[in-house]
């Protein structure tokens, strides 16, 4: 048999890959918000050339704290405020998952953020549709295929919640496949969403919430064991759960345990982490650990503008610091599709058909 292929980025590209955790927002295209901008009278740019309008996304960005973080997301949400524009957003990131291999996504919004023009939530969430669609079939007639669900996401600083989980239920059989909370952790516990997470578990909808990225434990002990979250966006404070002896003997806490022993998943982010402050570099983000203790860990984008990556970006700078070879990037996609709030038999499918296959010729 041949030697495999080194991790390099363009390798990585090749092989089927699923993401759990990206923010429609927080993925458009540079030149995409210019254009967007010019088309709808949004004045508030930074800048309208586009290489320094993506260097100035990357660079707000990283200015190490979350709250500065998500002040980028004034602008590419300033710009998607009509169906044309929210239409034309999904469908690029459609194309632009495609290409760089991904072969199921579950893409989040807050739908609430898109109504400052008068779009109602079900007008935003029909358009994002028909903007997938639209992208799926484009990426089809290439020849390639990808599956994508969307999470509707409520923003934890206002109070929509209730009525947010209500569109997710009544579109889940259009393309949302569950619900989540985003927006600033701290002071914004989950459970002042209690009411939300009980309708959805009242009408067996999935959902995930973001916890344990700007907040430590309490905030993923509420999200698991009061809210019922089936999984954890980032989840990275879970190692403040996690001792370990000068000998290396590893001793995991109750909660710790919890999550590892129930496999709920964890959304993890590594660039956008190091961006927030969260961890300090990607080699000494807590996902080296935790896939090594085998919790269920995923790898994922969260925002693909701001931190300008991909999943494959992310893959080899994983690969990079912690010498991953095929056989760990095979491991992460299947937690990720197992992970993912789609139908048993259409998981199985996706595992059995395309993942596998697809690192057939590369381990073992
Ligand atoms: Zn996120």
């Amino acid at each position: 048999m041949p030697d495999n292929p080194p991790l390099t980025l363009e390798n990585i590209r090749e092989v089927p890959k699923v993401l759990l955790h990206d923010h429609l927002d927080g993925g458009l295209r540079p030149d995409t918000v210019v254009e967007l901008a010019d088309a709808i009278g949004y004045r508030n740019l930074p800048t309208t050339d586009v290489p320094e309008l993506s260097r100035w996304f990357r660079e707000a960005a990283d200015s190490g704290s979350l709250e500065s973080y998500l002040e980028t997301f004034a602008h590419t949400c300033g710009v998607m405020q009509t169906e044309e524009a929210l239409v034309r957003v999904a469908a690029e990131c459609a194309e632009d998952l495609a290409a760089d291999g991904v072969v199921y996504a579950e893409v989040r919004y807050a739908p609430e953020l898109f109504v400052e023009r008068g779009l109602t939530l079900d007008a935003v969430v029909e358009a994002v549709q028909a903007g997938f669609d639209e992208g799926t079939r484009r990426v089809a007639e290439r020849g390639r295929n990808i599956r994508i669900g969307t999470l509707l996401c409520a923003m934890r600083q206002h109070a929509r919640a209730t009525e947010i989980a209500d569109v997710a239920v009544r579109y889940r059989d259009a393309g949302v496949a569950g619900f989540d909370i985003a927006g600033p952790e701290a002071g914004f516990p989950p459970t002042r969403n209690l009411d939300a997470f009980e309708y959805l578990r009242t009408n067996n909808a999935h959902f995930t919430i973001h916890a344990g990225e700007a907040f430590g434990l309490p905030s993923i002990w509420e999200a698991i064991q009061h809210c019922g979250a089936e999984r954890l966006g980032h989840g990275v404070s879970i190692v403040d759960d996690i001792k370990s002896d000068a000998d290396g003997t590893v001793h995991l806490g109750r909660l710790a345990a919890y999550v590892r022993d129930r496999r709920i998943p964890l959304e993890m982010c590594p660039s956008s982490n190091v961006q927030t402050g969260a961890v300090r570099s990607i080699a000494e983000h807590p996902i080296g650990l935790l896939a090594r203790l085998r919790f269920r860990v995923t790898v994922n984008t969260d925002n693909r503008l701001m931190s300008g990556c991909t999943v494959s970006s992310e893959f080899a700078a994983l690969a990079r610091e912690f010498g991953y070879g095929w056989d760990d990037v095979r491991w992460f996609t299947l937690n990720a599709m197992k992970s993912a709030f789609l139908d048993f038999d259409r998981r199985l499918d996706l595992i059995n058909n395309v993942i596998k296959p697809g690192y057939a010729h590369l381990t073992n």
